[in-house]
């Protein structure tokens, strides 16, 4: 049997190792359009880029060659032919597959009328944009940042450490305003304030300029920002034209069933390129866009490849960094009845998201390192449970989450 995995990312290469863990013995090849074989994205808004060296890499070339995976860069998969079950490179050639894993992610959301050619204004996703743009954060340098999302918030806080100037626009009225509690982005534009980033929110972009050496932001109320490098980080969009074009099913992603299978029986789909139903939220079907989701779904799909029907149970989570804060987020919010907080010190806070029922549905934290790490964790495990939790008890930082576990 040989099982083939569009994407060499950080999904598909974890679901190339655990194909092995999982001891098939067939063949695999991963095949990817990066020059790269499958590196780690957070550290490119983070320390990769203030370091900018070789890229982060999942695994180095010996493991995959002593685990027997075929790895195929610069090698975009152009089609999918079901009929044939092959997948056609845009350089020319077929590669025949028994069953195939799309795991082919997601890439920035472009800002109209900008060209893909642009120096002076990017967007960041592979290490390549992270390298370009590495080389304009020079001390005294001008950033503008559109976006108030992870990606602008984290790059603002490396920028800073850099000594460039940042200016961050965002249309929202606030920052974060997907999934992360008005509280907590709160704290976020306090610190980032505290460096010295400039925050607009409510900001509405006509259009983004190239000039001569530089960019400019020209604001639909009137006026011009000039910077030396504009980054747009406005969200993401799933790549699903191979599915599409094949005649898989989308709906916000490529859509799999909760053991991440598409409409074909034969082809599975796992990562940010996929929409999937949660059974922790009724079965609601959201799209996630984090890397401990790429590598849960990872380990999933290869164990579904190989004909398990293993659900998916993982509760959403993920984390940022910026300057000595990290937020970590576990769990779905946005049905939430009730907000419990629980400060821990005074420079550590962790909202509970209770449903109408009292059900634990998320729960939110910010502070220094990982001073709210342990709670999170815990946080999940009891989402995981359906737990009820006293709301008095989760709001005591004397009240060990434990406790609550166990009862
Ligand atoms: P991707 O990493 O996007 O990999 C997909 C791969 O498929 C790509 O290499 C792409 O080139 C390839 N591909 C696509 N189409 C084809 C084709 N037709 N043929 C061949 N190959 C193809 N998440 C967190 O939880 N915390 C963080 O702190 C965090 N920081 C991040 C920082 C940055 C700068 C970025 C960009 C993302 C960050 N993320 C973070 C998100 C996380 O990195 C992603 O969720 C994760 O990378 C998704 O993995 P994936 O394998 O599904 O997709
Ligand atoms: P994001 O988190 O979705 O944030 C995009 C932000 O830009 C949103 O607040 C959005 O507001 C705003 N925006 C959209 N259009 C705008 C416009 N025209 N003008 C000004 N603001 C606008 O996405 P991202 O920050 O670009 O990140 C891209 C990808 O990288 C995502 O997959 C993300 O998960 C991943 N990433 C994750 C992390 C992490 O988890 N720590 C870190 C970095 C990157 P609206 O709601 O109005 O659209």
């Amino acid at each position: 049997m040989h099982i083939v995995i569009v994407g060499a990312g950080e999904c598909g290469a974890r679901a190339a190792f655990a194909l092995r863990e999982k001891g098939f013995e067939g063949q695999v090849t991963l095949v990817g359009a990066e020059p790269h074989a499958p590196y780690e994205r957070p550290p490119l808004s983070k320390d990769g880029l203030a370091g900018a060296e070789p890229p982060k890499y999942v695994a180095g070339v010996e493991r995959y060659a002593e685990a027997g995976i075929s790895v195929l860069t610069n090698a975009p998969v152009a089609s999918i032919d079901r009929e044939r079950k092959v997948v056609v490179l845009a350089a020319g050639g077929a590669i025949h597959y028994d069953r195939l894993l799309l795991a082919t992610g997601a890439r920035p959301r472009a800002f109209p009328g900008v060209p893909d050619n642009a120096r002076c204004i990017r967007m960041l996703r592979t290490h390549a944009d992270a390298t370009a743009i590495r080389s304009a954060l020079l001390p005294g340098r001008k950033l503008v940042i559109i976006g108030g999302g992870f990606i602008g918030l984290e790059l603002a806080a490396t920028a800073r450490k850099l000594g460039a100037e940042v200016v961050l626009l965002e249309g929202l009225p606030r920052l974060l305003s997907r999934g992360v509690p008005g509280e907590i982005a709160e704290i976020v534009a306090d610190r980032h304030g505290r460096e010295g980033v400039e925050i607009l929110c409510g900001v509405r972009i006509s259009a983004i300029e190239e000039n001569d050496g530089g960019a400019a932001v020209l604001l639909a109320e009137g006026g011009r920002i000039a910077a030396d490098l504009v980054v747009v980080g406005i969200g993401a969009v799933p790549n699903t034209e191979l599915a599409a074009a094949a005649g898989l099913t989308l709906d916000n992603g490529i859509a799999v069933d909760e053991t991440l299978r598409t409409s074909d029986p034969d082809i599975f789909a796992a990562g940010d390129c996929c929409s999937f139903p949660l059974s922790h939220y009724g079965g609601r079907r959201v799209r996630l866009e984090a890397w401990r989701n790429a590598q849960d779904q990872g380990t999933l799909a290869a164990a579904n490849l190989l004909g398990a029907a293993e659900p998916i149970a993982a509760v959403p989570w993920f984390w940022s960094d910026q300057y000595e804060l990290t937020l970590q987020i576990a769990g779905l919010g946005d049905g939430a009845g009730t907000t419990v907080r629980r400060e821990l010190g005074e420079s550590a806070l962790i909202l509970f998201h209770l449903d109408r029922d009292g059900r634990l549905i998320a729960a939110s934290g910010i502070g220094p390192g990982n001073a709210v790490a342990r709670d999170i964790r815990l946080a999940e495990m009891l989402i995981a449970a359906g737990a009820k939790p006293d709301p008095a008890a989760l709001a005591s930082p004397e009240t060990k989450l434990k406790k609550l576990l166990a009862a």
